[in-house]
């Protein structure tokens, strides 16, 4: 059998979402803005031929490389055999529960250059579910960056950037053009810093509240909000009322005019009433 570490040039898979970032400068302001240090636990995703890899190795406790490709894989085990604190995971991101990566997953540090096809998932895989990292910086379409940074009352304001901002704090570290990958990608990218609140500002209960009235609510974003409470919760007019004086919202407004902190507070008010 062929020794795939042995091979010549790796050949970019699409299916993977294989753009290979070749801009060394942008490799190294991406892994600076994660600030590693000697006892940092590292999660990379998506490692491919090592571009983010090479300035973390060597530079914390740990690092845990999760790539699903096998040639790919193979390469970086050969590579890393000999660098202390480096370990491979072979396997597909979102089959990978952050208890096994690591024992303290809330001081775990995520960085990657993700696959963009499964940007959402890989996102909420990790905000959704309890224990949450301490930080993510990751690399993401400009568009989808946009949307998650977008100000209420917006025309790209939805629920992408209320599912997210609701429980974390977001910025943009900076924008990467095309050129910077291999292949150029059709698509211009962003860095992203996501710093989850510690603790939750809601209880998962609440929280499951919260996703079910953020989907409701951008479903049918021409609705007023004292309709989308009556028609998908069944909230009487009274109880519509309650709530806007409890919450002190508007509710004959869009949903879109609310900041994602408005969203918390009436997923609170909704799931102390049984929802
Ligand atoms: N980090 C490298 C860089 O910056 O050049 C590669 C980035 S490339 C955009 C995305 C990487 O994610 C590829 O190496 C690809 O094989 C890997 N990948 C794709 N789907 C994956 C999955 N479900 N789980 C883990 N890795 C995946």
């Amino acid at each position: 059998m062929r020794d795939p570490t042995q091979s010549g040039p790796h050949r970019a898979k699409r299916s993977l979402g294989q753009n290979f970032l070749v801009d060394g400068n942008v490799q190294r302001r991406i892994v600076e803005s994660l600030k590693p240090n000697l006892i940092d636990e590292v999660m990379e995703i998506g490692p491919g031929q090592g571009a983010l890899t090479q300035h973390l190795a060597g530079r914390v406790r740990r690092l845990i490389l999760v790539e699903l490709d096998n040639n790919l894989a193979a390469r970086l085990q050969e590579k890393y055999a000999d660098t202390p604190g480096v370990e491979i995971i072979h396997e597909d991101v979102l089959r990978v529960p952050l208890e096994r990566v690591s024992q303290d997953p809330r001081g775990l540090k995520v960085i990657g250059n993700i696959p963009y096809n499964i940007t959402t998932p890989i996102l909420f895989g990790l905000l959704e579910r309890r224990p949450r990292p301490r930080e993510i910086v990751v690399m993401i379409q400009r568009e989808v960056a946009d949307r998650i940074l977008a100000p209420a009352g917006g025309k790209t304001y939805g629920a992408l950037a209320v599912g997210i901002r609701s429980i974390a704090t977001v910025e943009r570290v900076l924008n990467v053009s095309r050129e910077a990958f291999r292949p150029v990608p059709d698509v211009m990218s962003s860095v992203i810093r996501i710093v989850p609140m510690d603790p939750p500002p809601l209880t998962e209960a609440d929280e499951r509240t919260l996703r079910s009235l953020t989907r409701a609510a951008f479903g049918q974003r021409r609705k007023q909000f004292q309709r989308i409470l009556r028609d998908r919760y069944g909230l009487s007019a009274e109880q519509v009322e309650e709530v806007a004086v409890e919450t002190g919202m508007d509710l004959q407004s869009r949903p879109e005019q609310f900041e994602p902190q408005r969203f918390i507070d009436l997923a609170r008010a909704l799931h102390a009433r049984g929802y």
